[in-house]
């Protein structure tokens, strides 16, 4: 993709990173999401129609409503043409941590606590059951390994060797104020925040800790249906999980996954877009 004024920095699995070709604004990247979806690591044929534009506007609205610094700026509008799926943000020095918070056990976090009672060597009462909520969120970081590797859980004192104790502190509890904050928005509009993942990294002009990437998205996040949960079902979800079933049951894993079918496709654009308006309200 070309987008005038603009180079291209880097490729994501899902989005598209460019710089001003302007050497002033060098400390504004533009972050451009596509319509692409992944899961078990790999980009799926097609794409999800419309997906960039609600990732896009779940990413913004969570910014509006999280009272953290973050990474978006006023410096410079998006390109008109792709302005729906783009936003403009400060260039961070990131942190190589994923700041995962799990408020409920499921996910990577359920199959670590049913081999060892913990997740990422977190100790955690006996007898919790799938898609339970944890005594209070706990904050699970995974290292995020350079492109093409597999991040990996790691514990806390891992964090502290990867980023130093006064930055991992900071992280964690960054993490977890905005998770508690952010879950509690959700639950007005009917939802659960099981668990989601941060990406901070520090402004190069005063070093100060602040959000980046995408925030609470269902691309980064779980969310379950208030009532649907309260009635007990478990394996619902506004996320990629239906996606990954489906995987399951059609693929073995081995070699590249299968074409999504025209009606998993149609259902996952409905559940963003619904996803999106449960949360901001406005149906688009
Ligand atoms: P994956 O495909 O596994 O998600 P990825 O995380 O590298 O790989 P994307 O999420 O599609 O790919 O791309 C976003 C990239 O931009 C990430 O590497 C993220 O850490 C980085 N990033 C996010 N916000 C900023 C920022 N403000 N400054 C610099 N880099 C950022
Ligand atoms: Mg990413």
């Amino acid at each position: 993709m070309e987008i005038a004024g603009f180079r291209h920095l880097y490729s994501g699995k899902v989005r598209e990173l460019f710089e001003p070709i302007d050497p002033d604004l060098s400390h504004l990247v533009l972050i451009v999401a596509s319509n692409r979806i992944s899961a078990f690591d790999h980009v799926l044929e097609p794409e999800i129609p419309g997906k960039g534009a609600n990732l896009t506007r779940m990413t913004n609205w969570w910014f509006d409503h999280i009272d953290f610094p973050s990474h978006r700026s006023e410096e410079l509008a998006a390109p008109a043409e792709i302005a729906d799926r783009a936003v403009v943000v400060k260039r961070l020095e990131m942190y190589p941590v994923e700041c995962v918070v799990r408020g409920y056990i499921s996910g990577s976090g359920w199959k670590e606590y049913q081999q060892s009672g913990t997740i990422c060597g977190i100790e955690l009462p006996a007898g919790l059951q799938f898609g339970d909520r944890l005594p209070e969120p706990i904050f699970t970081p995974a290292y995020k390994a350079p492109q093409g590797e597999k991040d990996e859980n790691i514990t806390f004192e891992q964090t502290i060797e990867l980023v130093g104790e006064k930055i991992a502190a900071a992280l964690r509890d960054a993490s977890l104020e905005i998770f508690r904050a952010a879950s509690a928005i959700a639950e007005q509009a009917g939802l659960i925040l099981a668990d989601t993942k941060f990406e901070f990294g520090a402004d190069p002009k005063n070093g100060e800790l602040t959000l980046g990437d995408e925030v609470l998205t269902p691309d980064s996040s779980r969310y379950w249906d208030r009532e649907q949960w309260a009635a007990g079902v478990r394996d619902q979800s506004f996320d990629k999980q239906m996606v990954r079933n489906w995987l399951s049951e059609n693929w073995d894993g081995s070699g590249e996954p299968p074409r999504l079918s025209d009606e998993i496709v149609s259902i996952s654009a409905e559940r963003y877009s619904l996803l999106a308006e449960k949360l901001t309200g406005v149906r688009q």
